[in-house]
């Protein structure tokens, strides 16, 4: 049977900040997502600090209308509950005021995917907070490209075959298949700078869809610098895919990713267990891991990917590596390039009044003025040294 598996995610408020949404604002989500009748043949809902994530199984195929209404629908509905409660950022994914056809462009993240569903039908969705997609890279690369992590790529006739990675480039709003083993190169050129480039899909080069991510908001406004967008990702597991354990090992050395606190800073992304929410300890980006079956568009789980001991190791590294970046401040790396602030406007006001006190080395005028000044220093100098007698 063909089934679709989309997951759609918005952040429509939080509270005290970008925590976590009220346990009010998700009753609001789900009941209006278990009103939708025979649409759904399942669904899950849960939240990854700030953001609520709609797990849903259905025939209805990808980019989908009544799916996506559905999912707008649930967003507003627990946006009203935001704005009731006077959540922080109540409704702030929601970037229209009616749905037109299609949640891409209009705030909410998609990741969906349609396939012929196996009789064991296994996959993980990762959902993450204060990062972008771009921190999906590192992991991604590791799950289809590097064998020291993923000796699947070796044994495994499909995956030593070689996969077709979806590049977007996100100031262009484009998109490049890049092949493997053939454009290796070309990829990490491109996954070297998340900022930039972040992966789409992961296609089987029989087409078989494998990874999908959600980087539509970003395409969609691609062109204008628009901060961060707190990114989901669905993968198929088993057989022709990476095992379960090979995907969800790529998240056991806490990378730094861009994000955190005002969008603005460069944190390891911290695995977490299933609906926690985003630490206040200046928001150390977070991801979650999703383990389900599914059969007959059914699900079984989610079993919580990063609930076993050896993870809390794992957040323990994360929360040191955290710690040692917050160490040296304001200072790069610790917080991102300008033109990557989500704060972009106040740094700008702030180098204005640097660029006010600035004077050119080469005008004359100012190369007088610094003279004199240099000069009056030096006497004042010169008095102070002076013998008193
Ligand atoms: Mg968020």
């Amino acid at each position: 049977m063909r089934v679709s598996v989309s997951v759609i995610k918005a952040d429509v408020g939080g509270v005290g900040g970008h925590t976590r949404p009220s346990d009010a604002l998700l009753d609001a989500v789900k009941s209006t997502i278990s009103d939708a009748g025979d649409l759904l043949l399942d669904n899950y809902i849960g939240y990854c600090g700030d953001d609520v994530h709609i797990v849903m199984s259905h025939t209805q195929g990808v980019d989908n209308e009544r799916i996506h209404g559905l999912a707008w629908d649930a967003f507003m509905a627990g946006t009203a509950v935001a704005k009731e409660e006077g959540l922080y950022g109540a409704g702030q994914d929601l970037l229209k005021d009616s749905f037109s056809g299609n949640v891409k462009g209009m705030g909410p993240g998609v990741a969906e995917m349609e396939f012929e569903e196996r009789p064991n039908e296994a996959f993980t969705v990762f959902a993450a907070d204060k990062t972008e997609p771009g921190a999906f890279n590192y992991p991604i690369y590791r799950m289809f490209v590097d064998s020291l992590s993923n000796t699947g790529l070796i044994v495994n006739k499909s995956l030593a075959g070689g996969v077709i990675i979806n590049i977007m480039d996100v100031e262009e709003g484009r998109t490049a298949g890049l092949k493997l083993w053939q454009d290796k190169p070309i990829l990490e050129a491109a996954l070297m700078y998340p900022g930039r480039y972040v992966v789409d899909s992961v296609v089987t080069k029989d087409g078989e869809p494998i990874l999908a991510a959600s980087t539509d908001r970003l395409h969609n406004i691609a062109g204008t610098y628009v901060g961060k967008d707190d990114p989901v990702c669905m993968v198929r597991t088993q057989k022709l895919f990476p095992a379960t354990e090979e995907v969800g090992s790529v998240f056991n050395n806490p990378h730094y990713v861009a994000g955190n606190t005002r969008g603005s800073h460069n944190m390891p992304l911290m695995p977490v267990k299933l609906n926690s929410a985003a630490t206040i300890n200046f928001c150390i980006p977070i991801v979650e891991a999703l383990v389900f079956s599914m059969h007959n568009g059914r699900f079984t789980g989610p079993f919580d990917g990063f609930s076993t001991p050896d993870w809390d190791f794992v957040r323990e590294n994360a929360a040191r590596k955290a710690m040692d970046m917050r160490s040296q401040g304001f200072i790069h790396p610790a917080t991102l390039v300008p033109s990557e602030l989500e704060y972009a406007e106040g740094y700008k006001s702030i180098i204005e009044r640097l660029n006010e006190k600035m004077v050119d080395m080469d005008d004359e005028g100012s190369r007088r003025r610094r003279d004199a000044a240099a000069e009056s220093l030096q006497s004042a100098n010169g008095r102070a040294y002076e013998d008193p007698d």
